[in-house]
């Protein structure tokens, strides 16, 4: 074939598909879900990110605590938690032990008592030490017996906050797998799981930092089937006499964790990469060596601001453009 003749196809054939990102955001799960997807026409794209879409409201249905739902149902004694809410018990317990306890997946009375996941007003009270200490659950909540879970005490309330969401990302993009999406990234508010590359470049991720919205603390360059999640305490928070209250707690006290503003982890799914960013988070720096030895990365910014990495982070890390 004469080589203007290839030039005039391969021209024509990028014709057809002038803008090979198709970018879409819905509301769900308390957030903005940016949903990207690269190299397939329009159609099929949007095809993809509404089943996608679907399966994540599916999930959230199956976790939330602000609705009816097997969680809410569960807490209150009644039914048995679907197969599928086990499973990410089962993981969120793993998280638990190896984290020495930081992520805790039984904290849903005592988070309910700090009402940061219930849109209250900022001048409610707060909850005093004595109910704290009250509402403080045990270090298990949770027995399993003939397939069976069951709540070992009534200070233990099931609340998936802080994993479920990389679970629902993880449920997206198995649906936009299965409509045979390459190359994508699903965006929950800073929580993200990405496929594939974006052409001849990597994605390419910001970190921000925890006190200033517009400043990069990191870029990364991100490649194949890969999570990142960031928890960090400057979403939901109020400020009184000086100290800020948050919605991430220490299971040791009760009280909102104290040693980071931030904390990011990869991993391999996006909801172990969530678990571990808020496990992480109320570990500060000592939570590096915890998170490295169940085979992860991660950054933490302590409550000083000073950034730390695990080794195997720095792969990652580019230069800003
Ligand atoms: P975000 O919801 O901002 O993404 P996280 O993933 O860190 O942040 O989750 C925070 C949520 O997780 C809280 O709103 C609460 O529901 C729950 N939670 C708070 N502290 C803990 C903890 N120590 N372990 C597990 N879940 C927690
Ligand atoms: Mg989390």
């Amino acid at each position: 074939m004469p080589l203007l003749l290839i030039i005039a196809l391969l021209l024509l054939a990028g014709c057809s598909n002038p803008d090979p990102l198709t970018r879409q955001t819905r509301y769900m799960m308390g957030t903005l879900v940016e949903f990207s997807i690269y190299g397939v026409d329009n159609t099929e794209a949007e095809q993809a990110i509404a089943a996608a879409a679907e399966a994540m409201r599916r999930t959230e249905a199956q976790f939330t605590t602000h609705r009816p739902s097997p969680v809410t149902r569960f807490n209150r004694g009644e039914g048995e938690l679907p197969a599928e809410v086990g499973q990410l018990l089962q993981l969120s317990e793993q998280i638990r032990r190896h984290s020495h306890g930081a992520f805790h997946p039984g904290l849903g009375a005592l988070n309910h008592a700090w009402g940061f996941s219930d849109d209250l007003p900022d001048d409610r009270p707060l909850p005093t030490p004595r109910q704290v200490a009250a509402l403080l659950p045990p270090g298990r909540c949770v027995t399993q017996t003939d397939g069976k879970w069951r709540l070992t005490d009534p200070r233990c309330q099931l609340d998936f906050g802080g994993i479920a969401k990389g679970y629902a990302i993880d449920r997206g993009i198995a649906a936009l797998k299965a409509h045979h999406i390459a190359n994508a990234i699903i965006d929950a508010g800073g929580d993200m799981r990405i496929l594939g590359r974006h052409g001849q470049r990597k994605w390419r991720i910001g970190i921000r930092h925890p006190r200033h919205a517009d400043q990069v603390i990191a870029t990364l360059a991100l490649a194949g089937d890969i999570s990142v999640v960031t928890s960090g305490d400057y979403e939901r928070f109020i400020i009184r006499n000086g100290r800020r209250y948050h919605h991430i707690l220490d299971p040791a006290t009760g009280m909102p964790a104290m040693r980071a503003m931030s904390a990011t982890v990869i991993a391999p799914s996006a909801a172990l990469a969530d678990g571990w960013s808020t496990a992480l988070f109320v570990l500060g720096a000592a939570g590096l060596k915890p998170l490295q030895q169940a085979g992860l990365a991660g950054l933490v910014v302590d409550r000083y601001g000073t950034v730390h990495r695990s080794p195997a982070f720095q792969q990652w890390i580019v230069p800003p453009r």
